[in-house]
């Protein structure tokens, strides 16, 4: 057996930094919620957090952001919890190698998502929490804050407001998906509950922490809360490893090696089971959506230590 390489992450973190400084700075951010405009552009940071509660950060970690579609792990996780093998019915867990918000594979595959990290497959998520939750933002918002224990964890209305007001794409989404007969709900009460949940800020520091439970088979370790039954999560990080970064999922695969997801505020959330959940934050986006600077940071790190999941 081939043992894993031991990781000094003070060593490692002095030689991003360095590597930041010498790091071009491209892409551009997102202006299609209108709200998202306003951010910083030259923003950057990162956060990592170890099973056993090391932290290290860089840069900008503690400016809150809007995590976006990272969001969509946690409904999954939630969901997943709730339905168990019974969500597969109406939603898969297959790539889609297709932009986060297309349309194109929904006609054919007669209103089933590809997977629950793209819109489509986030709607339905959505529905279903709508379905097994009274008060479902409250009790969503509860929920995402008993996790990692911060209770400074919120929608950010503003940008919810915001993306309702141009988010055509999503009611194209929901109202294809309703014509299937796999949107159970009230059309307008689910989109709210979408847009809501995109809008949930957190720093680099509070994401790391709150998705630490998929480093360590469902319980977060700060917590000790259980989010979800060891298979369960074992499960929700091959769902984020082949289906995380949407059409650019095979290329974090190649070049990080990580389960992650990633979301237009220019966040990205990466986990390694067993090891450290890491998030980064830099709001530039490439041709797909992605953070550039931060999945190049990421790529830089599991190079640097030789340690993906591969
Ligand atoms: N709220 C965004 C949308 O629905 C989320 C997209 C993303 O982060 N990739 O378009």
């Amino acid at each position: 057996m081939i043992s894993e390489p031991f990781i000094d992450y003070q060593k490692l973190f002095l030689e991003m930094a360095e590597e930041l400084r010498e790091m071009d700075d491209i892409g551009t951010i997102a202006s299609y919620i209108p709200e998202l405009r306003n951010v910083d552009p030259n923003k950057f940071g990162i956060h990592l957090t170890t099973i056993d509660n090391q932290n290290y950060c860089l840069g900008d970690s503690n400016d809150k952001f809007s995590i976006q579609s990272i969001s969509k792990v946690l409904s999954l996780a939630l969901a997943f919890e709730l339905e168990a093998d019974k969500l597969w019915d109406r939603v898969g867990v297959e790539p889609s190698g297709t932009p986060f918000n297309s349309l194109v594979q929904l006609e054919y595959e007669k209103g089933i998502p590809r997977n629950p990290l793209i819109n489509a497959g986030a709607l339905v998520i959505c529905d279903v929490l709508v379905s097994r939750l009274k008060n479902t933002k409250q009790a969503f918002i509860e929920f995402a804050r008993r996790v990692s224990g911060n209770k400074n964890i919120d929608y950010c209305p503003r940008v919810a407001e915001s993306e309702k007001k141009t988010g055509f794409k999503n009611a194209a989404l929901i109202n294809l998906m309703k014509s299937f007969g796999n949107i159970k709900n009230d059309i307008e009460v689910v989109l709210d509950f979408y847009f809501n949940l995109c809008s949930i800020e957190m720093t680099c520091k509070e994401l790391a922490q709150e998705f630490l439970f998929l480093a360590s088979n469902g319980v977060n370790p700060l917590t000790n809360v259980r989010v979800v039954d060891a298979s369960k999560s074992k499960r929700i990080n091959a769902i984020m490893q082949l289906c995380g970064f949407y059409d650019e999922a095979g290329e974090f695969s190649f070049k990080v090696g990580l389960p992650g997801k990633s979301g237009v505020g220019g966040g990205i959330l990466a986990i390694h089971p067993g090891k450290f959940s890491i998030a980064v934050w830099g709001p530039k986006l490439n041709s797909k959506g992605n953070s550039y600077k931060g999945m190049r940071i990421l790529e830089f790190l599991t190079t640097r230590t030789q340690s993906s999941i591969f």
